[in-house]
């Protein structure tokens, strides 16, 4: 591509985030200090939650949460094939079996009905996503894992700012996680955030982002969570070791880092600027696109609000999966980012030999993954640039249309 490129995602920085950086880097405090407490509860009170805990990716959150509910070897959670490989991937971290069920065209997300269809005693929890950050039935979802006493876990890493039923995304679950890679709707460039309201859930969190340090509720080991734990390296020796090299449970370094912090403090303090910008540009695309016979155009459910995490059509089902790919090949030669959002994921290479999968195990998501076309989508995308994009997006489909004729 060259630098006429339009490109498929691109973040939004200010001075305000480098200057937040920069006056971190001064203070020399680079990992677990004030500004990763302050981006914890912004995302918290966004999300309608009592406690967040920052984390170095949105993976490493759902990986974590999975552990704090004690899934493993043995168990089921039930979850979706339409999504981004990472929910699915944290279920096999653990050992435990993903379920999946097929989704319900209009929303993408997983059918109700066939969640609860799909649950058994083995289930151990629902792991459910916000489909490119739509919140349709996360009220349902929850619902059923509360009949069915298990936990819902929310990845929301794709639904900052959206709500269902007037909730907002990360309040449904037992816990939820956002990310923020620098494609999300906001960024720390790498990082992620697990919500609850469970306190002893966000402190078994805590502890195992930081190497399985002791947490409040391991009374045996001195009442010393991270935030009080002095850290040798940024603060100097710690008085009298305390528990910095104590560590009583498995733990990882999931770590988010003051300066990756910092940019998120920016951004959340812009947070209502960015949605507005993002949803200007989902307007743009949806009048232009409105009345284009192939595109089926992203679904706002009544009920919900859409934070925007990129901008999705759907080609209708006489095209093929091959005709897709030409038609994403084309835009990319003509400057225009396009990329096949999302390939199912039970017909990844490495699942099938796991699990045995095989096409036509969940016929709507495979439908739909063949047909779908990102398209360049950010808060910086003016009506110029969404008319580009229409445009060569029209070309390239009236082109596969006469070479299929
Ligand atoms: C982005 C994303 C993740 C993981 O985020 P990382 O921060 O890249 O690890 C997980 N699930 C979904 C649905 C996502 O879109």
């Amino acid at each position: 591509m060259s630098i006429n490129e339009i490109p498929l995602s691109r973040p939004d920085i200010t001075k305000r985030e480098i200057d937040l950086v920069t006056r971190t880097m001064m203070t020399g405090r680079l990992s677990i200090g004030p500004m990763q407490e302050r981006f914890e509860q912004q995302i918290a009170e966004q999300s309608g939650r009592n406690f967040g805990v920052a984390v170095s990716s949105g993976t490493a959150g759902l990986h974590l949460v999975l552990r704090a509910l004690e899934i493993g070897p043995g168990d089921e959670v039930v979850t979706t094939p339409f999504s981004f490989v990472a929910s699915s991937n944290a279920i096999l971290y653990v050992g435990a079996t993903p379920v999946f069920v097929d989704v319900e065209p209009n929303s993408l997300n997983m059918d109700p009905e066939k969640v609860e269809a799909a649950i058994t005693p083995r289930t151990r929890a629902i792991l459910a996503v916000e489909t490119f950050g739509n919140a349709a039935h996360m009220d349902k979802y929850a619902a059923i894992a509360a009949r069915h006493e298990i936990p819902l876990i929310e990845d929301c890493c794709e639904a900052l700012g959206s709500s269902c039923r007037g909730r907002p995304a990360g309040s449904f679950g037992r816990a939820g996680v956002f990310a923020f890679y620098p494609n999300k709707q906001i960024t720390t460039g790498e990082g992620g955030v697990i919500v609850t309201d469970d306190e002893r859930l966000a402190e078994v969190c805590r502890s195992m982002r930081s190497h399985g340090r002791p947490c409040e509720f391991d009374s045996a080991h001195a009442p010393t969570p991270e935030r009080s734990v002095r850290d040798p390296v940024s603060s100097g020796p710690s008085p009298s070791t305390g528990s910095w090299l104590t560590h009583v449970r498995l733990g990882f370094n999931y770590r988010m880092s003051e300066i990756q912090a910092a940019i998120g403090v920016g951004q959340m303090e812009r947070f209502q600027e960015i949605l507005q910008k993002r949803e200007s540009v989902a307007g743009m695309y949806m009048s232009r696109l409105m009345g284009v016979p192939e595109l089926t155009l992203p679904d706002v459910m009544p009920g919900t609000e859409v934070s925007w995490f990129v901008f999705v059509v759907r080609l209708q089902t006489e095209y093929s999966c091959d005709d897709r790919d030409r038609i994403i090949t084309e835009l990319r030669e003509h400057d225009v980012g396009a990329a096949p959002y999302f390939p199912c994921i039970h017909l990844l290479p490495f699942y099938r030999e796991m699990f045995g999968f095989e096409p036509g195990m969940f016929p709507i998501a495979e439908s739909v993954s063949q047909r779908t076309i990102a398209l360049p989508f950010h808060s910086q995308l003016t009506e110029r640039d969404v008319d580009i994009v229409c445009q060569t997006l029209e070309l390239m489909i009236s082109r596969q249309r006469l070479a299929r004729s």
